[in-house]
């Protein structure tokens, strides 16, 4: 979602008469658009600014912190030792060359961070880098306040784009080379335009010619709609890949996070998934360590990962996020020590699942997107499944972004190895 703000952002300031250049050295002005999810990327940037602090001690360069931190911080920020010149929220974006010129004309310290009921960037067509796959936020905000999310805080209520509107953005993608789209939103269950919800909006988009590969994340389990699972399974080019996160295990913890589901209904729910979509891909997300989580609960959520077996995980501890009602109503209280063993035991578990996932599919063949050549060596190039599994092979003389068929040699628990199929 922040790398499609960044776009929406370098597109606004673009028309603006601003250009992009690659390095901080030379630049007017910094923007650095910041996400509060996890204390890391949080970490992450106070380190930034004490770097950009230096370089501003010595000439003129405006500074600016948007997004997520800027929301959630704008106190911290303003009263930090850096001197931050412009704090912009996520529906603050239309207003930043106004920000930005007051700034550079010695306004002062900048805030713009009313969150809207209504913004959507709908008529700003983003700017994006080269690449193989277009992101495309088909909604804001989100509704549904799980304890440990700053999220709902940060940007603000739900709102949906239009169909008409999402479909004409995959229609210009089309004509720029692009095939491939990842519609986004924090809850992708809970769009709506007028009545027309989610797998409408996939069909339009997958039905735009040109289009062949639709993605979504994410969807939220409490009320995942039959009519998507539906489309997932009958749809050639909607991808069989669900991000479907599980954040914990056991029934108190998910109450306690106002996950509004249970362990069972999240089972019941991967049972109806992979009923009707039988070599569908998962994935999750999952917190260890939330408050008052004991190493029994913590074993539960072993388990569903055992009993699910996904095709991967992103695996966190728990962090307070400012803001929450986790923070407010509960303390940090599983030790680190505690959420170092369960991490480095739950990421063991998952990479043999992984692991197994992986190899079963030696022998198959699999239609590859090319992307790119391999980090470790050009000869090779890297490219996904429609399961969202990244496959390395001997490179050919096909081009970045054609499909191709590759049949899988070997597997590690992150990638598949695989040799082209000549035609
Ligand atoms: Fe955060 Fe929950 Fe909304 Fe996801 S569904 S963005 S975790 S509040």
């Amino acid at each position: 979602m922040n790398e499609y703000d960044t776009e929406l952002v370098r597109s606004i300031l673009k028309n603006d008469g601003y250009s992009e250049i690659g390095e901080p050295d030379s630049a007017d002005v910094i923007l650095l658009n910041t996400c509060s999810v996890r204390e890391n990327a949080h970490n992450k940037v106070y380190g930034r600014l004490q770097r950009l602090q230096k370089m501003k001690d010595k000439r003129p360069v405006v500074i600016g912190v948007l997004g997520c931190m800027a929301q959630n911080l704008k106190m911290d920020l303003l009263e930090s030792s850096v001197h931050v010149d412009i704090t912009a929220g996520p529906d603050s974006y239309r207003r930043l060359p106004k920000l930005i010129r007051d700034a550079r004309n010695g306004g002062g310290q900048m805030t713009d961070i009313d969150l809207s009921e209504f913004e959507t960037y709908d008529d700003i067509y983003p700017e994006r880098k080269d690449g193989i796959n277009a992101w495309i936020a088909i909604m804001r905000g989100c509704d549904n306040f799980c304890t440990f999310c700053v999220v709902p805080y940060t940007r603000g209520r739900e709102r949906s784009r239009k169909v008409e509107n999402v479909r004409d953005e995959c229609v210009k993608l089309v004509s720029e080379g692009y095939s491939q789209v990842t519609l986004l939103g924090q809850n992708v269950n809970s769009y709506s335009d007028n009545g027309r919800e989610f797998a409408r909006l996939m069909n339009v988009v997958a039905d735009v010619p040109g289009i062949k590969r639709v993605r979504f994340t994410s969807p939220h389990p409490k009320d995942f709609p039959d009519d998507l699972l539906d489309l997932i399974a009958d749809h050639s080019r909607v991808c069989k890949h669900i991000h479907l996160p599980l954040q914990a295990g056991s029934d108190r913890i998910l109450n306690m996070m106002r996950r509004k589901h249970t362990a069972a209904e999240y089972l019941a729910l991967v049972e109806r998934v992979r009923s009707k979509i039988p070599d569908v891909a998962l994935t999750t997300d999952i917190i260890l360590g939330f408050p008052t989580e004991t190493r029994e609960e913590f074993e539960q959520t072993v388990e569903m990962i055992k009993m699910v077996e996904y095709d991967s995980a992103f695996i966190f501890n728990y962090s307070e996020r400012k803001g929450t009602v986790a923070k407010r109503r509960w303390s940090d209280d599983v030790s680190p020590e505690e959420k170092k063993y369960r991490i480095t035991l739950l990421n063991d578990i998952q990479k043999e699942i992984s692991l197994k996932k992986n190899r079963s599919h030696i022998g198959q063949t699999a239609e590859i997107l090319v992307e790119a050549p391999s980090k470790k060596d050009e000869n090779y190039w890297y490219g996904r499944t429609d399961g969202n599994k990244m496959v390395v092979f001997a490179r050919t003389d096909q081009e970045i972004g054609a499909y191709i068929d590759v049949r899988i040699t070997d597997a590690t628990p992150n990638t598949l190895k695989g040799e082209a199929i000549r035609v």
